[in-house]
């Protein structure tokens, strides 16, 4: 299934409701944990992990159902946790900078999709280091108006289109798109 974020009617209530936090104090685990039970992965066994913002507190989800995965379930310390929700807060202001369009949209689409770029490093950094838990991909953001990428964004290799959301993944740089 092909499935991308885009500028529909669910982005923008989430956005709403993103604007309501944080209003507690919090330790590292809330920071990235659901507001809604109905949000967390349930799968039995926990194989591989994506990080993508989806306009929620928690980029870390399963790769095989798309939900979120709680990081204490994984076994994240509160310094990884902590450094999750960190790159977290940035990769989603570029995110909600994009979506807002008008003139922030080109400079965060530019942001957002250099592989270089600093999101992105930190956004492989922090996969790798959760590799030691699970196997993680970074979510690299593609923009659904421009063509779809058959290539990884970092080393050039042909993408593993073998994956059940996104157009595929690069195992050894740890990219899903
Ligand atoms: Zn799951
Ligand atoms: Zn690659």
């Amino acid at each position: 299934m092909k499935w991308m974020i885009t500028r529909g009617g669910r982005v923008i209530a989430n956005v709403r409701r993103l604007k309501q936090w944080p209003t507690k104090a919090m330790n590292a685990y809330d920071r990235l944990r659901p507001t809604t039970a109905i949000e967390s992965c349930n799968c039995d066994r926990l194989s591989e992990l994506v990080l993508v913002d989806l306009l929620t507190d928690n980029p870390i989800h399963c790769a095989s159902c798309r939900r979120e995965v709680d990081p204490e379930r994984i076994g994240l310390t509160e310094r990884e946790a902590e450094a999750v929700a960190d790159w977290h807060g940035v990769v989603s202001s570029l995110f909600r900078l994009w979506l807002d369009s008008g003139e922030y949209e080109d400079d965060a689409k530019r942001w957002l999709t250099d592989p270089q770029g600093q999101v992105n490093q930190r956004g492989r950094e922090i996969a790798i280091f959760l590799s030691i838990h699970h196997p993680t991909r970074l979510w690299y953001f593609h923009d659904a108006d421009d063509p779809e990428p058959v290539e990884c964004p970092v080393c050039g290799d042909a993408l593993d289109t073998d994956v059940n959301w996104g157009v595929g993944i690069c195992r050894p740089c740890h990219v899903h798109i």
